[in-house]
């Protein structure tokens, strides 16, 4: 296990590399946004909107996925306010939405006057497959994410339009296998958030085809015959994930902290719609030893708003915190006793990183922004 020797992202991140200096793809990627010709980049992306401004007359000319986090606030108050585009709001739904999500989401029709048009997944098959992917993948909201690459791009090219945003590549951003910069959004489904294991769930006949059909991507055919043209906006605009925020609150965004306060996350504003949404999160600490602290951490430490000496005692405190309300909300969703759910995370512990002592309490055989010590 290797530490980036800028931010706290480990090696163990899956698809991540590291330069030959000892950082991070995502931290040399940040540093890059500051070498980058934005006045060339909004020039490019004006081009692309004015393609489409307009082009339907009074209809929309453009669509953009949301959820109403915080990037969300960011993208629609970009295309809409500063780009002068006429959007329509494509979304998924949560099923244990938190008040504050809710209104997040609501706050962008209101603040932006635009539609939105969303989806409700389908209740029962979020259910099975929360349960399952949890047990099989480690990835309990597998379906959620599935539903999050597909929806936009199919309702997005039902209605007619063309145009369609996502926030940023994540993989680029972040750290991930698809780590090239590009503007086009047309292989996201393809990164690593969503594994592609469709036949594993329809082989104990629990699921058909037909109810996963809403969560399958159109292909890439589909979409080129369609001329759908999905673009990420980070790609036009630098990308950072405190900034957003920021200019999210003027535009009515608010965080979880006035609902909520979560176990494990250092802030309380990135995704906060829903809580056991972050059960995916936290399972990235028995699998790679890093969850949302380190995530957020190193966001931080790439924007220059913390050091990494100051972050890792906070990294160290949290990741390890499994919000005991997640796992409340989660095994009350799946129906499923704790004493199953714990025998379930045992299997997602990496035994490389981790002990487990004669009581099963886990112990890391790390040391956070060091590597193994133990
Ligand atoms: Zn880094």
């Amino acid at each position: 296990m290797k530490y980036c020797k800028k931010c706290l992202m480990p090696d163990t991140r899956p698809g991540i590399t590291f330069h030959e200096d000892g950082m991070c793809a995502p931290c040399h990627n940040y540093e890059k946004q500051k070498t980058t010709d934005w006045n060339k980049r909004l020039e490019e992306f004006e081009k692309l909107c004015s393609k489409y401004r307009g082009k339907y007359g009074n209809y929309y000319d453009c669509a953009i996925a949301v959820s109403g986090g915080k990037d969300s606030t960011f993208q629609v108050y970009y295309i809409k306010e500063v780009m002068k585009m006429n959007p329509v709001l494509l979304a998924v739904g949560n099923i244990d939405w938190t008040e504050t999500g809710r209104k997040n989401l609501a706050n962008l029709s209101d603040t932006f006057s635009c539609d939105i048009i969303s989806i409700t997944p389908n209740h029962n098959i979020t259910r099975i497959m929360a349960k399952k992917a949890f047990i099989e993948l480690g990835s309990p909201t597998w379906y959620a994410d599935a539903l999050i690459y597909a929806y936009p791009y199919r309702m997005a090219m039902k209605l007619g339009l063309h145009l369609l945003f996502y926030g940023e590549n994540v993989n680029y951003q972040y750290g991930g296998k698809y780590d090239e910069e590009t503007p086009s959004a047309k292989l996201q489904p393809l990164n690593d958030v969503v594994k592609p294991v469709w036949d594993l769930w329809l082989k104990d006949g629990d699921i058909t085809e037909k109810e996963l059909e809403s969560a399958k991507q159109p292909t890439l055919d589909e979409c080129d015959k369609h001329g759908l043209e999905p673009v990420y906006l980070s790609y036009y605009v630098p990308w950072d994930t405190h900034h957003n925020y920021e200019v999210a609150k003027r535009w009515g965004f608010r965080h979880l902290g006035h609902e909520y306060i979560r176990e494990g996350t250092i802030e309380q504003y990135n995704q906060i719609d829903s809580i056991s949404y972050l059960l995916n999160q936290y399972l990235k600490y028995p699998k790679f030893g890093h969850a949302s602290a380190t995530e957020m951490a190193s966001r931080w430490i790439r924007a220059g708003l913390k050091t990494r000496e100051e972050m890792i005692p906070y990294v160290k405190q949290y990741d390890r915190n499994l919000d005991q309300g997640i796992v409340d909300r989660f095994t009350e969703f799946i129906n499923m006793k704790p004493r199953e759910f714990w025998s379930i995370m045992d299997k997602w512990y990496n035994k490389e990183l981790f002990t487990q002592d004669k009581d099963g309490v886990w112990h890391e055989r790390y040391e956070v922004g060091v590597g193994i010590v133990k």
